[in-house]
């Protein structure tokens, strides 16, 4: 496994996809998901200049934040977030992806001590087998979630459905898209919706096509 050259890959791919979409340079944020691997390969990466770390469960990302607490990095929690962990991780996140529910919103406030910036994951897709809002719930949630005082909503994060052929992906990630403009449209405060994550080392030409602004690679870093 080499670090520094699948990092130059990553990032020279990314930036290739990026100017193909005719978008300007560095619009588009890498988030290098670390689950793959221990403390110090992590720590390997982070010194090929990699700022962006993510990881999806709460035990992992702990782990990884204590031993790379001194570095200076943001830090992302990509996956599935309990009610009953909220209060052990989320005052470490900087953005937090997967905003499912409303009550998890809610239990975020009244646990987090500084502003988290939160996707609102969205099944576009419609796979009954993943979490998120559905498209046509989000607008009846905006208003309750306007009240919250320490969650920005930065933006909508999806996933495409992991045997989704290049033509759904183009669906699904152009209707990501198109929703993520409507609600940055409506300028609600404390909800610019102007981020889209979403993307992984499969898709993320697709989604960089498509208006992403953070991609979550994993695998192209670690093979
Ligand atoms: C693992 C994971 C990724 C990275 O996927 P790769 O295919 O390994 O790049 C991205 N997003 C989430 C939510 C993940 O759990």
């Amino acid at each position: 496994m080499d670090l520094q050259k699948n990092k130059y890959q990553v990032f020279a791919a990314v930036a290739e996809a990026t100017r193909k979409a005719n978008r300007p340079e560095n619009s588009v944020s890498i988030v290098a998901v670390t689950k793959y691997v221990d403390s110090s390969t992590a720590k390997e990466l982070v010194k090929t200049g990699v700022k962006h770390i993510g990881e999806n469960r709460v035990d992992k990302f702990l782990e990884k934040y204590q031993y790379l607490r001194d570095e200076e990095l943001t830090w992302h929690l990509i996956g599935t977030l309990q009610r009953r962990k909220v209060k052990e991780v989320i005052n470490y996140v900087d953005y937090f992806h997967a905003l499912d529910s409303l009550k998890l919103a809610e239990e975020i406030e009244k646990r987090a001590e500084h502003t988290i910036k939160c996707f609102l994951q969205v099944n576009v897709s419609g796979e009954e087998s993943k979490h998120g809002f559905a498209v046509n719930e989000i607008e009846a949630v905006l208003p309750a979630l306007e009240k919250l005082e320490h969650i920005e909503i930065v933006g909508i994060m999806t996933m495409a459905p992991i045997d989704a052929g290049e033509e759904d992906l183009e669906k699904i990630f152009q209707a990501t898209h198109e929703l993520q403009k409507k609600l940055q449209n409506k300028q609600i405060t404390n909800m610019p919706f102007s981020e889209i994550s979403m993307g992984m080392s499969r898709d993320f030409a697709t989604a960089i096509a498509n208006g992403s602004t953070f991609v979550r690679i994993g695998t192209s870093f670690f093979k």
